[in-house]
């Protein structure tokens, strides 16, 4: 005969905390908590299997229920001392819904069930309190209607308001048995008038109506999209718990409340809850009366007037603090509890992992570890990394007023103010000349915005998701944007922004936060990040973890610098492209890109040479000795290229040609597929002369800082988008020769490495042929997602949410690396690549080398490092320790 009831009470149970599955997280918990000898009101539950045989079977139960139902309320009814249904001495119970992971508001709790016309009369007597046995009633008739009969709530509110109105009083508390009593009729006329059945006065039709309810509550709408929401299975199902009564409302002597074992906002080791006197549990909730503190510490926190439990009933105070301080050395974490008790009587309803702030997270995971209560290794899993990101950005002050405009996408966290600029050109000349900080609002971004976006404190647009091109540049950079903020207008001509009747001009200001999504009209103040104690030292504790090094995707000084701070271990892409975007420069760019002859190229390449020398002097300063991989120039020249014919004029001046010249080669450079065109290795291999002068002003850079400092500065230099060993073999030939000149000329040798991205599936096929040459490959995930999937990233977004939703991609293959596809020719890339050089060394640059899910995935292959952007190190660290620890899931951990 299968289990399906699991009884607990009595100071025993027959399951336990591990049962979550079948019990459900509620049930498991109440079973270990009998079975630790802590007072729970004695019950059962119904397991999950019994949901999933419900819904297999036409909405039927198993055979043997009702009879296991049964024999488990008699357990009840023999530790409770009372019977079910009884009309002298009634056992009530509560019907609660418990699955395996936490899902509120699913299906309300039904309190008071077996309670009748009959057995109403029975708790009255035995109480002494017909007030309180007719207020109960009334409750749960209230609850059963609306829970499992579907009777409106606000029928029953409107009839207790008459009630109230007909006395002329204003607080439930003022009624008397007498009214309660009428109360009680009024609701069952309403119910019979509702439904034209009368409310149930069998218990046991109550006792099955309700555990009918709790099951169709897994399929109810609200059920289906929490689900879907936080990726819970429908399988799982949901258990019920049937369980005795306790009354929190039989007077002044009880109370019913809710305690975590630490604080759940700053991570204190203080016991922090609130509780109401004379009150049932929902009422907590509700917020009908302003609970008490549990302490007289929490109280003076708090300025409340109310005293505490400490202060008056101590002694449940006591044994209430001491089950706190078991159940948290039992369950080895911070605990949320709820507790009613009946006439000084203390009984204990749930306990929980309890939900917390990131930083009473990272406190609570350290002081624990100190404690001697989990190891480092466990401190280590308990902080989900994702959630670091919020303590790694500016915030805005709590206690700050806002005037909220909008709501997009949190596309890039921090919050950040400054005068609204609608074009990338005005932010640089606002920022640079006018020494303004601004907030960059266009309705979308191109690379050619790079320079305004860099020079921004903030990025807004009303178009594009989570993977826009503003969205991935500004995560990058670490520059707060809130992106696809539809709501808003902007009016590029008119220099305005419209939102809800309200305009919003050039030069005002805004505040954005880009990790809620929110745009505030005016200036709300910030709060800076503190990246020291807890934070230090889990970090600390991180790097003793992990095998995978960690480095960095920057190439502005200050990225750098925001790098080394959140602990990267060097440089794993510097994109030499970004270098050119500066307004200085981009002339000579375009002068070199439209030049008709390699003379005209090398007349401009040789003006870009000193910046692009000192770009390299300056990254190597700050990066002291670490590596750094520096990718020769990359993008489609498109990208470059000049759109106005002001901007033609002005190129054509500064090459000292004729503007129709410089105006037939612009078109004549168009492509009609830019990213699959004239791009990476391609361009140095049709115009070697460009990274010739880049090698240069590499090795120039590195002989400088090495000389002056004393510190050996090691180059890895690597050539993007190869798909051939010929490519690698030219390019690294040229290198070659310009290393030998420079060093000949400056009488100084350096150690240098040439190495590739790997980001075609040809080169990751070739990559044994590749490796040949190839001194370390880095992946580059980004355009190998692209390559693979043979769709453009900033193109898929529309209909990646189709694919997505219809299920044939889980996950945005952009965000989370694509194992099963992209993520095999990593393996394959990196099997072959060390076949054929024993040692290469392998690294992973773009968005997933900050992803902890795809870091596992690194970890996994092999990887020596991931790269990612700076504000995501701590981050990718966090991860790399959980990956090596072998406990990543990714996410999902708190
Ligand atoms: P939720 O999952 O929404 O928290 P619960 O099942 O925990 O729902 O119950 C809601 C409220 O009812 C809680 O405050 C709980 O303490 C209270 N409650 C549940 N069962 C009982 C019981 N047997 N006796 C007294 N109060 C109860
Ligand atoms: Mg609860
Ligand atoms: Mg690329």
């Amino acid at each position: 005969m299968s289990k399906w009831v699991y009884s607990f009470g009595g100071g025993r149970a027959e399951g336990r905390a591990d049962m979550k599955n079948l019990l459900g997280g509620k049930g498991a918990n109440l079973a270990e908590m009998a079975n630790l000898g802590i007072p729970v009101p004695p019950g059962f539950t119904i397991p999950t299997e019994v949901c999933t045989y419900y819904y297999a079977n036409g909405n039927a139960y198993p055979a043997e229920l009702t009879e296991q139902v049964t024999e488990a309320l008699v357990r009840v009814e023999e530790i409770m001392d009372a019977k079910f249904g009884d009309a002298a001495n009634p056992l009530l119970v509560s019907v609660r819904s418990g699955a395996r992971a936490s899902m509120p508001g699913m299906m309300d709790t039904i309190l008071n069930l077996g309670l009748n016309d009959v057995s109403v009369e029975g708790l009255a007597k035995r109480s002494g309190d017909a007030r309180f046995a007719y207020d109960s009633y009334r409750r749960f008739i209230q609850m059963y209607s609306d829970v499992v009969l579907g009777v409106e709530h606000h029928h029953f509110e409107d009839i207790l308001e008459e009630a109230k109105s007909d006395r002329d009083i204003t607080l439930d508390t003022e009624l008397t048995a007498d009214d309660w009593k009428k109360v009680v009729g009024k609701y069952k006329d309403k119910v019979l008038a509702e439904l034209g059945t009368p409310f149930p006065q069998d218990v046991h039709d109550q006792l099955w109506g309700a555990v009918g309810a709790v099951f169709g509550s897994w399929m109810n709408q609200r059920a289906i999209t929490y689900r879907r929401l936080h990726d819970i299975p429908e399988i799982w199902g949901t258990a019920v718990n049937v369980q005795a009564m306790v009354f929190g409302n039989m007077g002044d002597d009880c109370c019913t409340g809710v305690c975590f074992t630490r604080d759940p906002s700053n991570g204190d080791n203080d016991f922090y809850g609130e509780f109401l006197v004379n009150a049932q549990g929902e009422d907590v909730v509700a917020g009908i009366r302003t609970p008490q503190q549990l302490t007289k510490h929490g109280r003076e926190l708090q300025h409340s007037d109310l005293p505490s439990m400490e202060e008056v009933m101590p002694e449940v105070f006591r044994e209430l603090n001491a089950i706190r301080h078991k159940l948290e050395a039992h369950y080895k974490d911070m605990q949320d509890m709820e507790f009613t008790v009946q006439q000084k009587r203390l009984w204990m309803l749930q306990t929980r992992t309890g939900k917390r702030t990131t930083n009473a997270a990272l406190k609570i995971a350290v002081d624990m570890a100190r404690e001697g209560l989990i190891t480092r290794k466990e401190a280590i899993g308990r902080i989900d990394p994702a959630a670091l990101d919020q303590l790694l950005h500016p915030t805005l002050d709590p206690k700050a007023a806002r005037d909220l405009l909008a709501r997009g996408l949190p596309a890039s966290p921090g919050a950040a103010s400054g005068k609204v600029v609608f074009s990338a050109e005005d932010a640089e000349i606002w920022v640079k000349d006018k020494k303004e900080q601004v907030i960059l609002v266009r309705i979308e971004t191109s690379p050619e915005d790079i320079g305004g976006m860099h020079v921004s404190e903030g990025i807004l647009t009303t178009r594009g998701g989570m993977t826009s091109h503003a969205a991935v540049v500004a995560r990058g950079m670490g520059t707060p944007c809130v992106a696809g903020c539809g709501e808003i207008r902007v009016d590029y001509a008119a220099k305005t922004l419209k939102v809800a009747g309200r305009v919003v001009r050039e030069g005002e200001i805004i505040t954005i936060d880009g990790g809620t999504g929110e745009v505030f009209a005016g200036a709300v103040p910030t709060i800076q990040p503190e990246l020291t104690g807890d934070f230090a030292t889990l970090m600390e504790w991180v790097d003793t973890i992990r095998t995978l090094k960690v480095r960095a995707n920057a190439e502005t000084p200050v990225d750098a610098a925001t790098a080394r701070k959140f602990g990267a271990e060097g440089i794993g892409l510097c994109r030499t492209e970004h270098m050119f975007f500066d307004p200085e420069r981009i002339l000579v760019v375009r002068e070199m890109i439209l030049a008709e002859t390699e003379k005209g190229r090398r007349a401009a390449l040789a003006k870009l040479l000193p910046f692009q020398r000192q770009d390299f002097v300056d990254l190597f300063n700050i990066m002291q000795g670490l590596p750094v991989t520096i990718r020769l120039l990359d993008p489609p020249l498109h990208e470059f290229l000049p759109h106005t014919d002001a901007e033609i004029a002005e190129v054509a001046q500064a090459a000292g040609v004729e503007a129709s010249v410089v105006a037939a080669r612009n078109a004549s450079l168009h492509e009609s597929n830019p990213m699959l065109g004239h791009r990476g290795c391609r361009l140095g291999i049709t115009y070697p002369e460009i990274y010739e002068m880049q090698a240069r002003a590499i090795f120039e850079a590195a002989v400088q800082v090495s000389r002056e400092t004393g510190r050996t500065v090691t180059p890895e230099i690597m050539i993007p988008l190869v798909g051939a060993k010929k490519e690698l073999d030219l390019m690294k030939a040229a290198i070659d020769k310009v290393a030998g000149e420079v060093f000949a000329e400056a009488s100084y040798q350096l150690k240098y490495m040439v190495g590739t991205m790997i980001e075609l599936p040809r080169a990751a096929l070739l990559a044994g042929q590749i490796a040949e040459s190839a001194e370390f490959f880095s992946f580059g995930t980004n355009d190998l997602t692209q390559t693979t999937f043979g769709m453009s990233r900033d193109d898929s977004g529309p209909f990646l949410e189709v694919y997505r939703a219809k299920g044939i991609y889980e996950h945005d293959p952009f965000a989370q690396l694509d194992q099963q596809g992209v993520g095999e020719l990593v393996k394959i890339a990196s099997e072959r690549g060390r076949a054929a050089r024993p040692g290469l060394k392998l690294g992973i640059c773009g968005e997933h080398g900050g992803d902890p899910s795809s870091i596992a995935f690194c970890q996994s292959v092999g990887l020596d490092y991931v790269s990612c952007s700076p504000y995501r190190v701590p981050i990718a660290r966090l991860a790399a320790a959980q990956a090596a620890l072998g406990d990543s899931k990714g996410s999902g951990m708190h």
